[in-house]
């Protein structure tokens, strides 16, 4: 199913949940709704599930507009954050519960719940209560329960929060394979960028009812088109700086660091006019060490003023020899001995992104 959103709002007395929503799912498609707290992303998908009406814009299910259709008659399927499975029933019964509303026969029933819990390898508790499973054996049922009733759209309300962290990496890729080999398009909410970023095939980032960007998890840890993009994504190095001019040939630009006599050169999604005031955004994994300047790279003579030990990483932080107030933090897969005197950062033009 192909899902579109037109200039979507949703309020609720003063509060404006959505401001204009207007987005494009594709059919097959694992799509993400990432965000602080609060900022819409659950509002979004209560409409697409039709549990809310939005006060204004239209939401399209292949080209077919979802306005009065209720949740039932829209052929998707929920997993909420806190399972909502019924205590009183057995697994089998909370799994069956959706067919059998729908006038499913018995016989059916009973083998589409078999294969519906197969498919979450929990086919031998099909006679126990909830309350005799583990956390994650409980997502799982509520997953087979939306599943069991072939949605043409899954929706995933921050299905993994409830499990601790060793679980929820596993169930990270057992969910986002069971998705893909059933060709179904999905919505999942979440406030975990990690999760989003390896899960999704596309993610929109929401802020305050807007959406800030979409983009597959690569394009939006590394080409952020914002500043909150960037901080929301990951650790991240800020530095002020001016636009000199656009580079012929190569489409980069050249930039004037603030407070450095140094000229770098750096990618932009946007244009860019000369004199224009820019913040410039480098991932610390994307800053090497050298003891000499590289050809082609952006460079900083500095020196470290601390390390701190993270376990796989060391995140150490460099300040310029020239202007102590300009500082990076650059990360190392193994601490090694480095330098102690000043040594030469190095950053690539296309990691060294012009945020707008
Ligand atoms: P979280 O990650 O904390 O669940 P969220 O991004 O899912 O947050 P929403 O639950 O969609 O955010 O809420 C968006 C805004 O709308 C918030 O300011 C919230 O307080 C408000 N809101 C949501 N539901 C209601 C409601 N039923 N009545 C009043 N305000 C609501």
């Amino acid at each position: 199913m192909k899902v579109r959103l037109e200039a979507i709002r949703k309020s609720y007395g003063k509060t404006i949940a959505l401001q204009n929503i207007g987005l494009e799912i594709e059919e097959g498609e694992f799509f993400f709704l990432l965000g602080p707290s609060g900022c819409g992303k659950t509002t979004l998908l209560r409409l697409l599930a039709g549990f809310e009406e939005a006060d204004s814009g239209r939401i399209l299910f292949d080209g077919r507009e979802m306005k009065g259709v209720p949740p039932e008659k829209r052929n998707s399927g929920m997993v909420f954050q806190n399972y909502a499975l019924w205590p009183h029933m057995t697994v089998g019964e909370n799994v069956a519960f959706g067919l059998e509303v729908r006038g499913v026969s018995s016989k059916e029933c009973l083998s589409r719940v078999q294969e519906a819990l197969d498919l979450v390898h929990l086919g031998e508790y099909i006679d126990r209560r909830p309350v005799q499973l583990s956390g994650g054996q409980q997502q799982r049922v509520a997953l087979a329960r939306a599943l069991v009733i072939r949605p043409e759209l899954v929706l995933l309300d921050e299905p993994l929060s409830n499990l601790d962290a060793r679980l929820r990496l596993e169930m990270r890729s057992e969910i986002r394979s069971l998705i893909k080999d059933l060709g179904h398009t999905a919505v999942y909410v979440t406030h975990d960028q990690k999760e989003a970023l390896a899960m999704a095939d596309r993610c929109a980032i929401l802020r305050d009812g807007n959406i800030e960007q979409i983009g597959t998890p690569k394009e939006l840890y590394c080409q952020p088109a914002n500043r909150f993009t960037a901080e929301f994504l990951g650790e991240t190095n800020f530095l002020a700086a001016q636009v000199l001019e656009k580079e012929s040939g190569s489409g980069l630009y050249l930039l004037k660091l603030k407070d450095l006599d140094l000229t770098w050169r750096g990618a932009s999604n946007q244009p860019l006019t000369g004199g224009q005031q820019v913040l410039v955004s480098i991932r610390p994994e994307a800053i090497r060490i050298s003891e000499g300047p590289i050809e082609g790279m952006n460079l900083l003579p500095a020196v470290r003023s601390k390390s701190v030990y993270l376990g796989e990483v060391t995140q150490h932080t460099f300040v310029a020899v020239e202007n102590g107030q300009v500082s990076l933090q650059l990360l190392e897969l193994h601490s090694s001995d480095l330098p102690e005197g000043p040594v030469h950062l190095c950053a690539a033009p296309a990691d060294t992104v012009i945020l707008s």
